[in-house]
């Protein structure tokens, strides 16, 4: 594996090239494997497979050629030794948590991570004896606090859905290791495009690949990136035995995704600058949020960490849930849905969906005002989106 790479146009090539075997067929594009177990010459042969004294592939819920292409290609890309491909990007959480953590272990984890990340730490993980605190995401002093003799794991999500805060994942490394903990980030927002955790000293890249790594709205899928001791013997023997692989046919489309990556996040993210930039000008929009505004309160982190600051937005539109529900029926570019990362741009009200289920007062802690909007910026022309955001204000005030 190819692992220094400087140049935007070195993570371009690699994100064509990495990964790629030919067969002797010789196909320019990568095959779809779809088959779920692998022929034997003779069963001295099978012996050796299944003994582990030869590789070889045995079973497609070990491993696959096409997921392996995936697999490459993306450690490559943000820099690991090693990566595990999963069905979703919650199997990434929970495959990093059953191979690394056991009974008795205590996790940090920032407080506005992904709503199923919340209930899978809190609900799930917490009935088999792994206990989670959760605490402000930029506070350092905090996850300080909140270490106890039995933290093994750190847990973040930089920038955050839907207020766009950021952690400093450099700082937050020093503290994990300090303490003999291991630091993971969800780098489903930045992609390694924008952003390389593990090249700031986390040990461990999470990816819900259902979002920018395919890019177009497509599968489901995940992957956890690290090094070897913490992805092969310890993500992958949970991920082998138990069951969550990637399928093929996914695998192919995110490494098709990872072809045009670098390409689309910078298009992602100049028309999600552009509109922010758009939005703090109109009247009735009380407040943007967006690591690319010079007022954004971590602006400067945010230029030393992150290669460009994102494809997602979110704006207060005055007279709360009323005007927002208005803005948001209004628009007809920006498609009304959870998901984010897409070509298409989507529109959602967090406080009355991926938020609905907090607590009205959590809610006001976590900042999601009742006239909140997120979007997902997608790669429709920026004057359309403009215009259709204009159309969703001239509903909201009308
Ligand atoms: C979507 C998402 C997940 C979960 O991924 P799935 O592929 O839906 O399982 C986790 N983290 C973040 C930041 C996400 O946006």
């Amino acid at each position: 594996m190819i692992d220094d790479y400087e140049s935007g146009d070195e993570f371009a090539t690699r994100a064509i090239h990495a990964g790629q075997i030919r067969t002797s067929e010789g196909e320019q594009s990568e095959p779809i494997f779809t088959t779920s177990s692998y022929v034997f010459t003779n069963a001295a042969e099978a012996a050796a497979r299944f003994s582990g004294s030869v590789p070889g592939n045995i079973y497609s819920r070990f491993t696959n050629p096409t997921v392996r292409v995936f697999e490459e290609r993306l450690a490559s890309l943000e820099g690991g030794e090693a990566c595990v491909a999963t069905a979703s990007g919650m199997a990434a959480i929970l495959a990093t948590c059953m191979g690394l953590l056991r009974a008795g272990d205590h996790v940090i984890a920032s407080r506005s991570i992904f709503g199923a990340s919340v209930l899978l730490f809190s609900n799930i993980l917490a009935r088999f004896g792994v206990e989670t605190s959760f605490v402000p995401l930029s506070d350092a002093t905090a996850w300080r606090a909140a270490l106890r003799p039995n933290t093994r794991l750190l847990f973040i999500e930089t920038p955050s859905n839907p207020l766009c805060e950021l952690a400093d994942i450099a700082v937050l490394a020093e503290i994990a290791h300090a303490h003999g903990a291991w630091l993971a980030v969800d780098n489903a927002f930045c992609t390694p495009a924008l952003q390389r955790p593990l090249e700031l000293g986390a040990d461990l890249v999470i990816h819900s690949a259902t979002k920018y790594l395919d890019g177009q709205g497509r599968c489901l899928g995940g992957a956890v990136v690290g090094n070897r001791a913490l992805v092969k013997d310890g993500v992958y023997g949970f991920v082998r035995t138990a069951g969550p692989s990637m399928s093929p046919f996914n695998a192919w489309v995110f490494l098709k995704g990872l072809e045009t990556l670098g390409l689309r996040m910078r298009a992602h993210c100049a028309s999600a600058e552009h509109l922010a930039n758009w939005l703090v000008e109109q009247p009735g929009v009380s407040r943007v949020h967006y690591p690319g505004l010079v007022t954004h309160p971590q602006h400067s982190l945010a230029l030393r960490q992150q290669k460009a600051f994102g494809g997602i937005l979110a704006f207060e539109l005055e007279g709360g849930r009323e005007t927002a529900w208005r803005f948001i029926d209004a628009v007809r570019l920006c498609s009304i849905t959870a998901n984010l990362g897409d070509t298409k741009s989507t529109i959602t009200h967090p406080a009355t969906t991926t938020h609905g289920r907090l607590a009205p007062e959590a809610r006001a802690t976590a900042g999601i005002t009742d006239g909140l909007v997120r979007v997902s910026v997608g790669l429709e022309d920026v004057g359309d989106l403009e215009a259709d955001l204009q159309r969703g204000l001239r509903a909201a005030f009308s």
